[in-house]
């Protein structure tokens, strides 16, 4: 089995497969070195396979980790509890090593995400009516969140209309008040439900790759009003261009990476963290991609 060594002055790491292009390290140390922890945070390149080797290691050398893609539901059986919410996305981007020794994995892309569209928007999760593109990890902890946090309805649709009946019926019977329907990017109803929408958010991962197609027809926001636009990649995309060429408030996803990470050292420290050191450093991160 493969033995990962950890350097000593590491306390927190992010796993993924790719992770290089990880800029979790330059936001979170800048964090870290302001309350006095030095650069605590490094990246590391877990292939599938080693998840269980990583873990041990994990557990004898780091106070906590995060994880990014393709782990987010790998690395639950290696953990000792989930939180709930996490279990019901099925995806943990955050382990906290307990004082006990025990690794607690939890989601931190539901919050992020929240105060990114607060910050962004000025929209909070009580009441809102949204039409969430994507069915993934992450689409599903943010679901999950705003179904906990009191949305009104989510209009929830994704490329595979199995996967997401299933999981909009599931979040249906927790949480019952919630007006819920999944749908195919096809589907006629669209137009209408983005006309009542408060909030449109985009969490496929289209929009990575240049030649990728559309989550949706575009054209079905001609004439829309209100409904502003959260894309959780971090940086320009089609979707976000679409809304700002129809004059809609749209935002990328920079703001819940920043957010999620927040809340991750949050989470380890037990303290406040510099959000406004850890955003520059994430914008300078990002200032060439
Ligand atoms: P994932 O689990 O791999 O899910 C991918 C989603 O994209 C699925 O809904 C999939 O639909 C859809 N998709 C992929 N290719 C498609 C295609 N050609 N046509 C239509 N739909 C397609 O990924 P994830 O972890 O949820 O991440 C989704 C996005 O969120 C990524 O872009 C990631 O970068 C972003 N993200 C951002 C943050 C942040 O902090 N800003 C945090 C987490 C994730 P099917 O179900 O039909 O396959």
């Amino acid at each position: 089995m493969t033995s990962f060594s950890l350097p000593a002055d590491w306390r927190y790491v992010v796993i993924g497969d790719p992770v290089e292009h990880s800029k979790s390290p330059a936001m979170q140390n800048a964090a870290l070195s302001a309350l006095g922890y030095g650069n605590a945070y490094g990246k590391v390149r877990v292939r599938a396979e080693e998840l269980g080797a990583f873990v041990e290691a994990a557990r004898q050398n780091l106070a906590g980790f995060n994880i990014t893609v393709p782990h987010k539901t790998a690395i639950l059986p290696f953990l000792d509890e989930v939180a709930p919410d996490a279990l019901h996305a099925n995806s943990v981007n955050t382990v906290i090593k307990r004082p006990d020794g025990s690794l607690y994995g939890t989601s931190t892309d539901g919050i992020g995400i929240e105060r990114a569209v607060r910050e962004a928007f000025n929209l909070v999760p009580k009441g809102l009516n949204i039409v969430l593109f994507g069915a993934g990890g992450a689409a599903q902890a943010i679901a999950d969140h705003y179904a906990r946090h009191g949305a009104h309805s989510i209009f929830w649709v994704n490329r595979t209309q199995d996967k997401v009946a299933d999981l909009a019926a599931r979040l249906a019977t927790r949480h019952p008040k919630l007006a819920i329907d999944a749908a195919s990017p096809a589907d006629p109803r669209l137009r209408t439900i983005l006309r009542e929408a408060d909030l449109v958010i985009q969490a496929t991962s289209l929009g990575l790759k240049v030649d990728d197609p559309a989550p949706f027809d575009f054209s079905l926001l001609d004439g829309l009003e209100r409904a502003a636009g959260m894309e959780t990649i971090y940086r320009t995309t089609p979707f976000l261009n679409a809304f700002r060429k129809r004059g809609l408030h749209a935002a990328d996803g920079r703001g819940m990476l920043l957010h999620q990470g927040a809340a991750s050292l949050e989470l380890w420290l037990g303290v406040p963290v510099p959000l406004e050191k850890m955003r520059n450093a994430l914008e300078d991160a990002l200032c060439c991609v």
